[in-house]
Formats: structure tokens, C-alpha cells, sequence
């Protein structure tokens, strides 16, 4: 791309390059990379259309559209996602959070705000698994200010970011970032039959399906938090089984699950014979995505 190009004309040589390198909607991309690199909104982009870009702007410019035609996700080059309203840090270390799982969130606010007492003083306990960028468990916080929250992740990397997150909302005293292999990390807490809700959106990536993944996903996201095992439902056997251990009476587990992965999730919740009231929802796309079990200490 040569200098003294306007703005119109910038966006026009993206696109085409975008298109080039197979990137879906290379324009609405070029846009956004082309206001990340002016430090502006999209929408203010054309304001002043006749302005010419200093090579300072190209420069930064191309750079972000050739990482973009190397297929890196969009939300790596801009740092930024949004969720549910709210502005994510993001880069590599931590799975880029995905609309759907704004659905489990609300899933989760709305069956706390539903339970008897609730805001009423007494504080609620939540533990979120494999909290990546912290955007399930920050989330929750920032609505419900009487919940605490134990954000676990095995990815210390991811913790990180998570910790940012949480500062960048004010809720860092009320979640805690806690390194560890799932309950593991709780464990020295002494929180048995204390947590009022469960919530995770664990890696559930079968093998077969992580070979046809785009190669945003393939090459960019971290592996750990997309890999499931085998058939995708490794975390889902752990989570269920020991669950139970840290809920309290009537707690809820409340997980995202994969396309297909409904009624295999459902038979270990069966299974495990203490949770009942077992829901599955759709996400906006009518695929069943959330699943919500009740535990309760006697089989009921
Ligand atoms: N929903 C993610 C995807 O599209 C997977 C996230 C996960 O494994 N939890 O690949």
C-alpha cells in the first residue's frame, strides 16, 4: 500500500487484501482495524473521509491488516472483546469469550436473583472453572455485589489477564483468582458443601472436531482451553463427579456444553444420582448449550 491514500480508499485496498487471504466480512474488518490503528470508533471513521493517513498510521495500519490476513482472530489485534456489555482485555493466553457463553452468564444472574433471600444480606458463593479472561466470573460480580467468586484456571498466563479484567471493573476483592487443575485449587480452602453455584465453560472440544476448527481457533487459541479429550466430555465426567462435595444444599451447577454434547451431559448428571431439576437451554442459534442440575444431598 503506497502513502497518501484516504480513507475510503485504505479501506477499499484492505478489503480486497482480507478477501484475499479468505477472511469473512473483509470489509466490516477493515473498518475495525483501520479505527484501531486511528484510535477512533468505527463509526467516526468517515467522518472526515478526504483525510489522507500519515505513514505513521500506515505503517500500524498494515501491519494489523497482514496480521488479520494470516488468519489471527480480530479480538487478538484489536486486545479487545466485548461481553455483555462490557470491554475484555484479550491476547493469546486466553480463549477469546464466545456470545454464547453470555447466555450461561445470564442463566447464572437470573437463578441467583430467583433464589429465596437473595441480596438479602446473606452472601452468595460461586466458583467458575476454567474462567480464561475472567469474563464469567467478573461479569457475574459486577451485577450481583453480594456474590464472592473463585475464579479457577490451570493457565497461570490466563490468570493473569483474568486478574487485569477484574481490576478494570473494580471487582477484584470480591473474585478470587486462583491457579489449579479444577477443585484442586479450592481444596485447601475448606469450602466443602459452601459454594451456592458452580458455573464453567470448560474446554469440550471433541478430537475429531478440533481437526475441522477455522484457523482462527487452530492456531491462535490456546489448545487447553478448547480440548476436551476423545469424545470432548473430560471435564464435564470430573466436574460432575466432584461437585457435589463443594455444593451446598439445592446449589446449582450451571455449565456451557457443545453442540451435540446435551444428552451425554445429562446421563452423567443422571448418573451421579444427586443432582436433579436437570435443564438444557438453546443458545440464540437453537443449539442446546447450557445445562443447569440442581444438587441436592438426597437423592430426591
Ligand atoms: N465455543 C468454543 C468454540 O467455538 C469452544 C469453547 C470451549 O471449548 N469451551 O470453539
Amino acid at each position: 500500500m503506497e502513502n497518501g491514500r484516504t480513507v475510503p480508499e485504505t479501506l477499499r485496498w484492505a478489503g480486497e487484501y482480507l478477501s484475499l487471504h479468505k477472511v469473512p466480512d473483509p470489509s466490516i474488518e477493515a473498518e475495525f482495524l483501520l479505527a484501531h490503528a486511528f484510535g477512533c470508533q468505527k463509526k467516526d471513521l468517515l467522518i472526515h473521509p478526504e483525510r489522507v493517513l500519515t505513514p505513521g498510521e500506515v505503517e500500524q495500519f498494515k501491519g494489523f491488516v497482514e496480521r488479520r490476513g494470516r488468519r489471527e482472530p480480530l479480538q487478538y489485534i484489536l486486545g479487545e472483546v466485548e461481553f455483555r456489555g462490557l470491554s475484555f482485555k484479550v491476547n493469546r493466553k486466553v480463549l477469546i469469550p464466545r456470545p454464547e457463553t453470555e447466555l450461561l452468564v445470564e442463566e447464572a444472574i437470573n437463578s441467583i436473583k430467583g433464589r429465596e433471600g437473595s441480596g438479602e444480606g446473606k452472601d452468595i458463593t460461586i466458583l467458575d472453572l476454567c474462567t480464561g479472561s475472567g469474563c464469567i466470573a467478573i461479569s457475574i460480580a459486577k451485577e450481583l455485589p453480594y456474590c464472592r467468586v473463585y475464579a479457577v484456571d490451570i493457565s497461570e498466563r490466563a490468570i493473569e489477564v483474568a486478574r487485569e479484567n477484574a481490576e478494570r471493573y473494580g471487582v477484584g476483592e470480591r473474585v478470587i483468582f486462583l491457579p489449579g487443575d479444577l477443585f484442586e485449587a479450592i481444596e485447601p480452602l475448606g469450602l466443602d458443601g459452601e459454594i451456592d453455584l458452580i458455573i464453567s465453560n470448560p474446554p469440550y472440544v471433541s478430537k475429531k472436531e478440533m481437526e475441522g476448527l477455522q484457523p482462527e481457533i487452530k492456531a491462535y487459541e490456546p489448545l487447553s482451553a478448547l480440548y476436551g479429550g476423545e469424545d470432548g466430555l473430560d471435564f464435564y465426567r470430573r466436574i460432575v463427579d466432584e461437585a457435589p462435595f463443594y455444593l451446598s444444599d439445592g446449589g446449582l451447577l450451571i455449565m456451557e456444553i457443545g453442540c451435540s454434547q446435551a444428552e451425554r451431559v445429562k446421563d452423567l448428571l443422571e448418573n451421579e444420582g444427586l443432582f436433579s431439576q436437570i435443564e438444557v437451554k438453546k443458545d440464540l442459534s437453537g443449539i442446546d448449550r447450557i445445562i443447569k442440575a440442581a444438587y441436592y444431598s438426597k437423592e430426591i
